[in-house]
C-alpha cells in the first residue's frame, strides 16, 4: 500500500467520540449522543480527516451538522419510519429496487466513508455486513437480462466506491456480460468526504462502461475544495458526466446565499446540479428539515438568482413509497390541517407534513 493511499485514509478515519479530542470539542447535544446506549441502533458514527478538517470553527458549523451527530437524533415522530421510501416493497431480487419501470437502483455496499447524519436510507447503511455477494450480484445481473425495459442503473447504499476498484469493476463487468446497452449511474459521496478515494486506477475500472454517469452529494459550498474540485476533474477529463444532488438541510444550508454559491460552484466544475431534494420522513431526521413553506420560498429566491443551467430540479420523494415529485415553487399543494397533499404520477394521494 502507497503511503497516502485512500485506503489507509479510509481505515483510519475516525469512528470512536474519544479519537475526536484534541481535534474538536463535543457540544453537550453532541455528546449526548454517544452518551446514550441506544446509539448502538442507530446510524453509525464515521468521519473522515480530510472532513473534520473541514468541520473546523464557526464557518464549518453546516459541515459539523452533517458528520457529528446529537441527541436529537433520538427523537422520532409519529409519521417518521426507517424506510420512508419504502424500499423493500419494490425489491424483486436482494440488494435491487426497480421503483421505476425504466430504472432501477442497486445497493452495492452499505459502507459509508462518513455517515451523514441527515441520511435517508439510514435503515440500509448501517455499517454491518459490506458489499453485495456474488450470488446477489448474479441475481440482479439476470433481473436485468430479463428487464430489457429497464434503462438506467443507479449503483448506490451506502456508498459503492467503499468498494476497492477490481470488485467494484467486476460487478459493472458482471452486468454488462448481460446489458452492454445499459446507462449507470454510480451515486457516491467519496468526492465530498473522501477526495483520494478518486484515483486514475478508480477511472480505468469504470471505463468497461460505455455509458456511465456519476452523481455526487454536495450540499455545502464549503464541501467545493481544492481536492474534492481534483475529484470531480479526473471523471470529467476521463468523459465521464457529472451531476450532483443536493439535499436541503436545516442549520446546514437552507439559506439563498450558500444554495447559489453551491449551485454556482457546481456549475464551474462542469457539475450539473441535478435535484434539490426536500428531506425525506427518515426517522429522527426531523431537525433537518425545512419547513416545506420555507423550501418554496427559498427556491422561489434562489431561482431569481441562478442561471437554468445552474438551477436544479426541486424534489420531494413522497413517503410511503409514493415516488418522486417534481415541486413548482409558484404552485403550492393543497393544504389540508397540518399536512400538504400530493398526488403521486400514479393518481395517489400522498401527505407531507407542513410543520
Ligand atoms: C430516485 C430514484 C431513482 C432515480 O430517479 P430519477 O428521477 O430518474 O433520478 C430510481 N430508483 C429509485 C428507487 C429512486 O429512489
Ligand atoms: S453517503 Fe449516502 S448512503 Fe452513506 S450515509 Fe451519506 S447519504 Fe447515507
Amino acid at each position: 500500500m502507497e503511503k497516502g493511499d485512500w485506503k489507509e485514509e479510509y481505515s483510519k478515519r475516525i469512528t470512536r467520540p474519544e479519537k475526536l479530542a484534541g481535534k474538536i470539542t463535543l457540544s453537550p447535544e453532541e455528546r449526548a449522543f454517544f452518551n446514550n446506549p441506544e446509539n448502538s441502533q442507530a446510524l453509525p458514527f464515521a468521519v473522515t480527516e480530510y472532513y473534520l478538517k473541514l468541520c473546523a470553527g464557526e464557518s464549518g458549523l453546516p459541515l459539523r451538522k452533517q458528520a457529528i451527530p446529537t441527541e436529537r437524533e433520538f427523537q422520532f415522530l409519529p409519521y417518521e419510519t426507517g424506510d420512508p421510501l419504502e424500499d423493500n416493497r419494490f425489491s424483486p431480487v436482494p440488494r435491487l429496487i426497480h421503483r421505476y419501470p425504466n430504472r432501477a437502483l442497486l445497493l452495492v455496499s452499505n459502507l459509508c466513508a462518513l455517515y451523514c447524519r441527515h441520511c435517508f436510507r439510514r435503515h440500509f447503511a448501517q455499517g454491518k455486513g459490506s458489499r453485495l455477494s456474488n450470488k446477489e450480484i448474479t441475481q440482479a445481473a439476470q433481473y436485468l437480462r430479463d428487464h430489457g425495459e429497464i434503462k438506467e442503473l443507479l449503483l448506490s447504499g451506502g456508498d459503492p466506491l467503499s468498494l476497492g476498484d477490481r470488485d467494484l469493476g467486476e460487478v459493472l463487468k458482471q452486468i454488462l456480460l448481460h446489458r452492454r446497452d445499459l446507462t449507470f449511474r454510480l451515486c457516491t459521496r467519496m468526492p465530498v468526504v473522501l477526495p483520494s478515494r478518486i484515483t486514475p486506477a478508480l477511472i480505468e475500472e469504470l471505463k468497461v462502461a460505455p455509458s456511465l454517469w456519476v452523481i455526487t452529494h454536495f450540499n455545502h459550498p464549503l464541501e467545493l475544495t481544492p481536492e474534492s474540485s481534483r475529484a470531480l476533474r479526473l471523471f470529467l477529463e476521463a468523459g465521464i458526466p457529472v451531476a450532483n444532488q443536493t439535499v436541503l438541510l436545516r442549520g446546514v444550508n437552507d439559506d439563498p446565499d450558500s444554495l447559489v454559491s453551491l449551485f454556482e460552484g457546481l456549475l464551474y466544475r462542469k457539475v450539473k446540479p441535478y435535484y434539490l431534494l426536500q428531506g425525506d420522513l427518515a426517522a429522527g431526521t426531523a431537525h433537518f428539515r425545512v419547513p416545506l413553506d420555507k423550501s418554496y420560498a427559498l427556491v422561489r429566491d434562489i431561482r431569481k438568482r441562478l442561471s437554468g443551467l445552474a438551477m436544479p430540479v426541486f424534489a420531494l420523494d413522497l413517503p410511503g413509497g409514493g415516488g418522486k415529485i417534481v415541486l413548482q415553487e409558484d404552485f403550492l399543494p393543497e393544504r389540508e390541517g397540518e399536512d400538504y397533499i400530493f398526488q403521486s404520477p400514479e393518481g395517489k394521494v400522498f401527505r407531507y407534513p407542513a410543520e
